[in-house]
């Protein structure tokens, strides 16, 4: 029998061995495994028996997700996997114009909206829409009351028993399981296609890897839109665990609401912490049922594991590592108290290969390079993308082949120590992580060059603490300039946080060897003159 390489097949599985293990909780309600089977079958079967359920390029239907973080999102999602499409998490707070981008640049087929999801659906953004929407509130009506055309609300609640329903559609190891799109440089998000055997890889492998198990209670903090909540999502099903999610009104009350829940597995990218430190919430024993912490999108600083030791003292630390492009995470190592840190930079090693995966260090020249020397970190294995949708020279640049494999230059620059420990040095292009985003400064100047009218710019991630970079800071070549109105209409293009929370006008903009702007320059600046 050939392999169901379906997303929803641990769904599927759990609903028929543990059916009333608990699979999502989210604000005092939960569904238990039979009950999400039951929602995403039925979700499927609606969306199949429509009919414009169709896909022309020998790829499985499109399914756009207009939802996130809720009971309401994973059924989205998983009915939209269980028919046998790829999900394309859309963001909630996306402003119109990326909606619009994103739906210009993807060609869906459906679009499946949660309660929140069916607000954007403005006339703008229901004239680009496929005409399959179907909303999967739980509570149809409240979803339904605010725009003027209605979706179809999908079924709610139901008593077929999970051995009546139809498994999940079969997915070949080739089909596309996911597109999430990350910042592009050219002004444009670029949409990263993940195959279904690198998800399914990736899920098995790490629910293995971090020994997961049914018994354990996960933590969720990130939206759909950002590739952690894969490994989120998938390793906690995966083990037939329970996924809590964490509601975005209580981000800073994170430990309260993992206490108070007794969860035993903690996700989060490290500047969480470092915010919850900030705000003084995390006290010594306050984290005692964490037995795995998962850390990762972003560098991990020492003084954060050091911090969380004494938060959790009984939790086993992984810090992580990973591009979108090679399927969530691809290296990663335990903390242990004699873990590498990355000399300089005060920031923990990211550790080796996870199984299935490859790692070296190239140069400029895509040559290989020895231990100790800096160059561009390449990583290869069963979890790299097929590349960028409708992007084959990018997709060609991105993923070279070296030496007769095929490999995806990461813009990390790295180094292996004596051990063979990968060491990130930061970056070779001007990508950046902002709060756990991945921003590419460029696509935030593109954006600030057409709103201000102005070509000499320049976008900086300011400030930073602990090495991480809490906003914006925007430079522009003028004289004088009118800010509230630049911001305004940023807003109206990007998602927040690439929006800067400042700018700052400069009679004349510093410029490096090449003629182009000098960031390191305007970065110099904020450091002596902090706004
Ligand atoms: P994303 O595609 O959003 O996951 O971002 C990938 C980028 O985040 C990587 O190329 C790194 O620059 C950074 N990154 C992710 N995980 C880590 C980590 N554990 N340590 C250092 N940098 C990381």
């Amino acid at each position: 029998m050939s392999t169901n390489y379906n997303l929803a097949s641990a769904i599927h599985r759990h609903g028929l061995q543990t059916p009333d293990a608990v699979a999502v909780a989210y604000k005092g309600q939960s569904v238990s495994y039979r009950e999400l089977a039951e929602r995403a079958a039925r979700l499927a079967q609606e969306l199949r028996q429509s009919g414009h359920w169709s896909a022309d390029d020998g790829q499985p239907p499109r399914v756009g997700i207009l939802a996130s973080r809720g009971i309401d999102a994973c059924v989205a999602l998983l009915g939209a996997c269980w028919a046998g499409a790829s999900y394309v998490p859309i963001g909630l707070k996306l402003p119109e114009e990326r909606i619009l981008t994103i739906l210009s640049l993807c060609k869906l087929t459906a679009i499946v909206a949660d309660a929140d999801g069916v607000k954007l659906l403005s006339e703008r953004v229901r004239a680009a829409c496929p005409p399959l929407v179907i909303c999967t509130a739980s509570d149809p009506d409240a979803a339904l009351a605010k725009p003027g055309e209605s979706p179809a609300a999908a079924p709610g609640g139901g008593s077929s028993s999970p051995q009546g329903l139809a498994a999940p559609e079969p997915m070949a190891a080739g089909d596309v399981a996911y597109i999430i799109f990350t910042s592009g440089t050219t002004g444009v998000p670029k949409g990263v296609m993940i195959s279904a055997a690198a998800a399914r890889h990736y899920a098995q492998m790490i629910a293995r890897h971090l020994d997961l198990r049914a018994t354990d209670r996960a933590l969720e903090t990130c939206e759909l839109t950002f590739d952690f909540s894969v490994h989120n999502m998938f390793s906690t099903w995966e083990a037939g665990a329970a996924l809590h999610i964490l509601p975005a009104t209580v981000v800073m009350n994170a430990v309260k609401f993992v206490r108070n829940a007794q969860l035993t597995v903690w996700n989060s990218v490290p500047s969480l912490v470092g915010m919850l430190r900030q705000v003084k919430t995390l006290h010594a024993d306050s984290l005692k049922d964490l037995r795995v912490t998962v850390f990762g999108g972003e560098a991990l600083p020492e003084g954060t594991v050091a911090a969380w030791r004494v938060a959790a003292p009984n939790t086993a630390i992984f810090n992580l590592y990973g591009p979108t492009e090679a399927t969530v995470f691809c290296l990663g190592q335990a903390v242990e108290h004699d873990t590498a840190i990355t000399a300089g930079r005060d920031f923990i090693a990211i550790g080796t290969p996870l199984p299935g995966n490859e790692a070296m260090i190239v140069d400029g020249h895509k040559q290989v390079l020895a231990n100790g020397e800096a160059g561009e970190l390449a990583v290869a294995g069963v979890q790299l993308a097929d590349g960028y949708l409708n992007e084959p020279q990018l997709t060609a640049e991105r993923f070279p082949t070296i030496n007769g494999k095929r490999w995806y230059l990461t813009g990390d620059l790295a180094s292996v120590d004596a051990a063979g420990t990968f060491h990130c040095l930061g970056r070779i292009d001007n990508q950046v992580k902002v709060l756990g985003y991945r921003v590419e400064l460029e696509e935030i100047d593109a954006h600030l060059r057409a709103v201000s009218g102005i070509d000499l710019v320049g976008a900086v991630a300011w400030p930073t603490v602990d090495g991480m970079a809490r906003g914006i800071v925007g430079f522009v070549a003028a004289s004088s300039l009118d800010s509230v109105q630049v911001i305004r209409d940023l807003k109206a293009r990007l998602p927040a946080y690439m929006v800067p929370n400042q700018l700052v006008a400069l009679a004349s903009m510093p410029l490096n060897q090449s003629g182009k702007v000098d960031r390191q320059a305007l970065r110099k600046r904020l450091e002596q003159d902090p706004l």
